[in-house]
């Protein structure tokens, strides 16, 4: 039986990504191993628990003793795990170096004395290329990641690639852009202004809104990760974007139109420090394996916004007014 290690499985993209095996693997064995962080949150797998080849480990990826079993009887990894907010990097990098650089080591020297694993995903980010004027950014592009969450990032993404250079071990690595879906921790914009606007709160949009960013929905993020499983080749990375440039503010404007909500809701505030203007990914790659996006921006804007319309309990347990 093919059996799959997770990472970071409870929290957004990961437990979307169980969702995803279950309906397309459904004889694989999954193993999720999440510390259940406040991102983590295992509401994420309900309906999923009593899969019967489904089983949850609550434990830490930076644990030699947790990780090591689980790595020897998978056949595939995909590390997921990781301290993720830009503004919680900002204001306290420490466990963003752990988790993200660190956390990443101790897989990947579990990794070494794992002969059964025969694929490692380490899922890192369109951040690492830092802002982009102009153009997009190709996997050959050099790196110039500008704040702490991007630079532990790019941390674990060439440590991942060093381990394939050095012990040539089946390595990929994914560059992802922003994701959107439903499960997403209201922290980050879409879920933060969508719950706002539910309440009647303000938006609070940093600085002049005019930052683009791509947005991927987290289940095209989930069909190229399967894809780069069987049809990844090893020391390779991977862009993964939408094909949605979208500006903040524009983006902002859109949530509301959708939600018959006011302009008047969106509250200019300072902007984040060092916040980076532009990201831009392209994806000729992983086209060429065959994949492209299938969610189209409007409809799944809408669909997530939805979801997050009929479960108010799911994000009301953890969001906290801002
Ligand atoms: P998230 O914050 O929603 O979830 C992270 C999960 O990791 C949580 O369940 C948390 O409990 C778990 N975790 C944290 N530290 C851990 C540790 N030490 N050991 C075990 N588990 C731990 O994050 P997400 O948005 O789902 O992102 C998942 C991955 O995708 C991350 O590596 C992130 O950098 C990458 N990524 C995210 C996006 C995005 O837009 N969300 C875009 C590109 C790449």
């Amino acid at each position: 039986m093919t059996t799959i290690l997770v990472t970071g499985g409870a929290g957004f993209i990961g437990s979307n990504f169980i969702h995803y095996l279950i309906q397309k693997h459904p004889t694989w064995k999954i193993l999720n191993l999440d510390k259940l962080t406040y991102a983590g949150n295992l509401e994420n797998l309900k309906g999923v628990e009593d899969w019967p080849r489904y089983l949850f480990i609550k434990g830490d990826i930076c644990d030699p003793e947790v990780v090591n079993p689980l790595i020897r009887e998978s056949d595939y990894v995909v590390n997921f795990a990781a301290e993720t907010h830009v503004d919680r990097a900002i204001k306290h990098a420490g466990s963003f170096v752990l988790t993200d650089v660190y956390g990443t080591w101790v897989l990947l020297e579990a990794l070494r004395h794992s002969p059964r694993t025969t694929r490692f995903i380490q899922v890192s980010t369109d951040e690492v290329y830092g802002t982009v004027d102009m153009g997009s950014s190709s996997e050959e592009d050099p790196i110039a990641p500008r704040n702490p969450y991007s630079a532990s990032k790019a941390g674990a993404d060439r440590l991942a690639y060093s381990y394939f250079t050095t012990y040539a071990l089946p390595i990929i690595v994914t560059r992802a852009s922003n994701n959107y879906g439903p499960r997403q921790y209201p922290e980050k914009i879409i879920p933060l202004f969508v719950t706002n606007a539910i309440k009647d709160l303000s938006l609070p949009l940093y600085g002049n809104g005019l930052q683009v960013r791509d947005w991927l929905h987290v289940d095209d993020h989930c069909y190229a990760i399967d894809l780069l499983l069987t049809k990844g080749i090893p020391g390779d990375t991977y862009n993964i974007g939408g094909g949605n440039e979208i500006q903040n503010i524009e983006l902002t404007k859109m949530v509301l139109n959708i939600m018959e909500k006011p302009k008047s809701l969106i509250r200019h505030v300072t902007d984040r420090l060092g916040h980076d203007r532009r990201y831009s990914l392209s994806t000729k790659k992983l086209q060429r394996l065959g994949w492209k996006p299938l969610v189209n921006f409007n409809d799944g804007l809408r669909s997530t916004i939805r979801w997050y319309e009929k479960n108010l309990d799911w994000w009301q347990k953890v969001k906290s007014d801002n």
